[in-house]
């Protein structure tokens, strides 16, 4: 170690910068060759270069008993997503601690913004004694320090593992007087070992709806002209709710967002804190029972929840995340059908201008080959819309996909000429998917933030269009939906197809015949 610092009070490096000064370098390499004792730079190289070939990915696929990097977060974490989209909803959650910090800076991670939940704090006792103490202490606690509108409660393993019943709990601290006995806590078993976010999502709205919809059948319930809309767990939730509700408003349709976090992930900065923001009030929940239909944005986000809906009499329809032009017109057009209006002229005229877009850029897009992961329906979603654009879905991976969904996608793809080299991949995770790059390469990428590390290992360029995005601010606040918001997801890749060709063309006397100033 050097001794003069790199670093001091008045010259305050950043941390990339910081940890290659020599007194760091001097300090990496000690540790490396005194402590770590790891393997030889040839034989990292070798086995690194083995990874790659096909027979390491034979081995990779027969892998059982491991999952690694799975596409896919625990219920929790969507159950609390699914709360916040409610007005003064203060989610809580049943078990310990540690999961709940969790769960809030993944979220605040990607929406840059402060996440409001609480736990009631199991630690040793309460896994063995049970929780109840801890619900009854912490339900007086959140109730009266956060003064929300409503909690609802949801679980962590720990809870699960024990089988802390909730509906029995909280009748308990209702009984203590921990809340008031007409106050809504509505909850859902979330447990993180089975199923993943988009489960607890649906468990969580099937929870809240049934709190105010009542348990039992009731298809003769009146119907008014109302339109429900359940998003799903969506990482363009702020974008894309409120481009829903753009919509609906030129259709002049009555639609109910269920759920609809776009105010509470993106609150103003005017010297007020909202730990509560926007979100489908009390009132309009229970009056959702009385819409003549719910539709679904996300299949595999709302089976139990569209079920339940059917069961109150309810039209449903469910859509797998539309995107583009097909995507949009069914929306459109199942709108049009439930509300008996036309597909107003201002959204026909968006409807062109996307064609138009599409049609300027074809050339760029046709015949590009890309691998897509995420959620079932995001991989949906975003096949489809590839295929419109002329370009090759070719590794389709979804650690939460089944094998119907793989059917799903087949069935598109064999829909499409562009289709013919593409394959659907159910319960894999991002390891899988980074053999199926190395051995049938693709030109591009399209994920979320932890497809940096395939991108700096495969050298094939990352398109980040789901959730979680970390590393990269506000997109967000752009939909994704509609017309309008499939322009966006289309600019974003182009965007980077030309980033792509600039950096692959722009040495000086040698590639930069082809750094064009026009694209
Ligand atoms: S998987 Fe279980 S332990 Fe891990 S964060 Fe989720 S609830 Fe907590």
């Amino acid at each position: 170690m050097t001794d003069k610092l790199s670093q001091s009070a008045d010259k305050v490096l950043d941390h990339y910068t910081l940890f290659r000064q020599p007194e760091y370098a001097a300090m990496f390499e000690k540790k490396k060759t005194e402590f770590e004792y790891g393997h030889s730079d040839e034989e990292v190289a070798r086995v690194s270069e083995w990874t790659k070939s096909e027979d390491y990915k034979a081995k990779n696929f027969a892998r059982e008993a491991v999952v690694i990097n799975p596409t896919k977060a625990c219920q929790p974490i969507g159950a609390m997503f699914a709360a916040q989209g409610f007005e003064g909803t203060l989610p809580f959650v049943h078990g310990s601690q540690g999961c709940v910090a969790y769960y809030r800076t993944h979220l605040t991670r990607h929406f840059k913004e402060p996440n409001s939940a609480v736990s009631s704090s199991m630690t040793e006792d309460a896994a063995v004694f049970g929780g109840l103490n801890n619900m009854i202490d912490g339900l007086a606690n959140a109730y009266a320090l956060y003064k929300p509108k409503m909690i609802a409660v949801m679980t962590t393993c720990m809870a699960e593992v024990i089988g802390d019943d909730l509906q029995g709990f909280i009748a308990n601290a209702k009984n203590k007087d921990s809340v008031p006995a007409d106050f809504p806590v509505p909850y859902a078993h979330t447990p993180a070992f089975v199923g993943s976010h988009i489960v607890g999502y649906d468990n969580m709205i099937k929870g809240i709806l049934t709190n105010f919809w009542g348990t039992s059948e009731n298809f003769d319930t009146p119907k008014t002209e109302q339109i429900n809309l359940i998003p799903g767990f969506d990482g363009f939730a702020v974008g894309n709710n409120r481009e829903l509700k753009r919509i609906a408003g030129e259709f002049g349709v009555k639609l109910q967002i269920l759920s609809d976090v776009s105010d509470n992930f993106d609150t103003p900065m005017d010297g007020e804190y909202r730990m509560y923001d926007g979100g489908t009030t009390i009132e309009e929940t229970k009056e959702a029972l009385h819409a003549k239909a719910t539709i679904s944005m996300q299949e595999y986000n709302t089976t139990q929840t569209l079920q339940f809906c059917k069961e109150k009499g309810q039209d449903v329809a469910k859509f797998n995340y539309p995107m583009g032009v097909t995507g949009t017109d069914e929306l459109l057009l199942k709108l049009a059908e439930l509300s008996g209006k036309p597909v107003p002229a201002s959204l026909k005229l968006e409807r062109g201008r996307l064609v138009d877009a599409i049609a300027d850029s074809h050339t760029h897009m046709h015949g590009k080959r890309f691998a897509v992961y995420g959620d079932p329906d995001f991989c949906l979603g975003m096949t489809r819309f590839l295929l419109e654009l002329g370009a090759e879905p070719v590794h389709i991976l979804s650690t939460s996909g089944s094998k119907k969904w793989e059917k799903q996608v087949k069935k598109l793809l064999d829909g499409s000429p562009f289709g013919a080299s593409g394959a659907a991949h159910g319960g894999k995770d991002l390891w899988h998917l980074r053999s199926l790059i190395f051995t049938d390469k693709v030109d591009y990428i399209i994920g979320n933030s932890y497809g940096k590390y395939l991108e700096r290992d495969t050298k094939v360029p990352l398109i980040r269009l789901t959730y979680p995005i970390f590393d990269r601010h506000h997109h967000h606040r752009y939909p994704t939906w509609g017309y309008q918001g499939a322009l966006n997801v289309l600019v974003r890749i182009l965007d980077r197809i030309f980033e792509d060709i600039d950096a692959n063309t722009n040495i000086v006397g040698q590639t930069d015949y082809s750094f064009d100033l026009i694209r």
